[in-house]
């Protein structure tokens, strides 16, 4: 099993506000997570980077010997608390918050955990499916049938989210499970991504083939192109 990510602060923006982190676990499986912080000058980068490192040690070094789907929310449950704690102590991180995207891959099915409007995509046989599904404004209407994907994609309140870690002491995230063949990829990635590639287009770039660094590198560059004008992240899962 592969793993390959890469984030890049974009065309427009000073900084990078996305995190991402993952690691080859001592099994084989592969555990991966993306976070696209939201709240102002530094907080935003403060708020995704501890969810990142709090939600790894959490689940590197659980409490009590759970089960995967716990042990993935019981790591999102502490990264969220992290946040919430900082936001609400802090003055300078009032109203932060972030996204949170992870998988754990493992040889037949990944486990997927998400908050927000952070992606994982499965990527087999010619195919592109988002697994999760966001927590935003423009979703909330696509659902309803008020907007299309497309228009979605460029809408003026894209960025909105309906639901984001440590804006709130408790947490409930969503959790998906995807059967994985051999070849199956992951894609993780921020919206700074999949607003400025179509599904299609993020499908034809990894269909091509040629490795997870030559892929994520070439989707990093097709939204660099367009303009980039949020912070971009991409990780890249091959079973
Ligand atoms: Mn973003």
């Amino acid at each position: 099993m592969n793993v390959w990510g890469i984030t890049d602060r974009g065309v427009i923006r000073e900084q990078n506000q996305d995190a991402f982190a993952h690691r080859v676990l001592e099994d084989g499986r592969v555990l991966a997570v993306v976070c696209d912080g939201m709240g102002g000058a530094r907080a935003g980068n403060v708020a995704s980077t501890m969810a990142v490192e709090r939600f790894l040690e959490s689940f590197l070094h659980p409490e009590d010997a759970a089960e995967d789907r716990e042990r993935l929310e019981q790591a999102a449950v502490q990264a969220n608390r992290a946040v919430y704690h900082r936001a609400s102590t802090d003055a300078d991180c009032t109203g932060m918050g972030t996204t949170l995207v992870a998988v754990l891959a493992g040889e037949w099915e990944a486990a997927v955990l998400n908050e927000g409007d952070s992606r994982a995509y499965h990527i087999a046989r010619g195919q592109i499916r988002r697994i999760t599904r966001d927590h935003s404004l423009v979703e909330d209407l696509v659902q309803r049938g008020e907007l299309t994907r497309e228009q979605a994609r460029v809408h003026p309140h894209r960025n909105l989210i309906t639901r984001a870690l440590g804006s709130e002491p408790e947490l409930r995230a969503d959790y998906f499970r995807q059967p994985l063949e051999p070849g199956d990829v992951l894609l993780l990635c921020s919206d700074g991504l999949s607003n400025m590639l179509t599904d299609q287009e993020l499908l034809e770039v990894i269909a091509q083939g040629g490795g997870l660094e030559s892929c994520g590198r070439q989707l990093l560059e097709r939204a660099l192109e367009r303009g980039a004008p949020d912070n971009v992240t991409a990780v890249l899962i091959q079973r």
